[in-house]
């Protein structure tokens, strides 16, 4: 069964149609990428599978893990298991990283109907996985993200995904404006996390990061709709020829 299955999904932001029918089907253990020009939808999408309220959902469906995924509230998604990076994650001024972590696993794990962790069980647990990710110690008592440079908030994202342990995690442009050791950092950090039970959709502007995660599928986003799938070899041609030959045919 899928894990994720979205069905002539339509979507607007302020009365104006930006996904115009998106059909795309992940299984569990899968990663796929979606590419796209600017401005083509990439992120309506990751915000609408995360439930953000500006966005409107004017048809079809999703279906993730067997439920309807748009009837679900933004905190459910969250406990049922999806996780989304952002290009730019947020800062949250007084909450410090260890205390944002447990809020979230601890939410959760009471979601699904499990304890609260022990505290120091927990401390332990982040401080290795911290470690894992050559993550200084005093970077989980700060504030999340606060003063981070942009490598350590990616360092801070992979983090977070290895902590929450999702059932699918989305990265939006996560990749974008990277240097070359926190773009491996990032693609580490998937490539641990990659099994069976899990999936990934990748969301690139750049073939850049598939030099490091290989993925099973990549899509074409343009113009709102997925114009053309492929297999690894389709994101190194895109690198090639760019967008243009898929801008005109969404556009027709
Ligand atoms: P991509 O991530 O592929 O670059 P986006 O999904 O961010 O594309 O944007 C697609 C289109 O939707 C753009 O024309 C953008 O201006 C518009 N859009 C996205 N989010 C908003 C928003 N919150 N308010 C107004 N317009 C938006
Ligand atoms: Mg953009
Ligand atoms: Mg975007």
């Amino acid at each position: 069964m899928s894990l994720l299955k979205i069905e002539n999904l339509t979507a607007e932001v302020d009365g104006k149609p930006i996904l115009k029918g998106i059909d795309l089907e992940i299984n569990a253990g899968e990663v796929h990428v979606i590419m796209g020009p600017n401005g083509s939808g990439k992120s309506t999408l990751s915000n609408v599978l995360a439930g953000k309220s500006d966005y409107d959902v004017t048809g079809g469906t999703v279906t993730y893990d067997g439920k309807n995924l748009l009837d679900m509230a933004p905190e459910d998604r969250a406990c049922e298991g999806l996780f989304l990076a952002f290009q730019y994650p947020v800062e949250l001024p007084g909450v410090a990283n260890t205390t944002f972590l447990k809020h979230a696993l601890n939410a959760r794990r009471k979601y699904v109907g499990e304890p609260e962790l022990d505290a120091l069980e927990f401390v332990k647990a982040v401080r290795k996985k911290a470690r894992d990710l050559n993550m200084p110690d005093d970077m989980l008592k700060r504030p999340v993200n606060v003063g981070f440079s942009g490598g350590e908030k990616k360092r801070n994202e992979m983090l977070q995904m290895a902590v929450l342990e999702p059932k699918l995690a989305i990265l939006d442009e996560t990749d974008s404006g990277l240097d070359i050791d926190a773009l491996k950092l990032v693609a580490e950090g998937v490539n641990a996390l990659r099994n069976p039970d899990r999936a990934f959709l990748i969301i690139t502007h750049f073939q850049r990061v598939l030099d490091y995660i290989v993925p099973d599928q990549v899509h074409v986003l343009s113009g709102g709709r997925i114009v053309k799938t492929g297999d690894k070899s389709l994101a190194t041609e895109l690198e090639k020829t760019g967008y243009a030959d898929y801008t005109g045919e969404a556009a027709a």
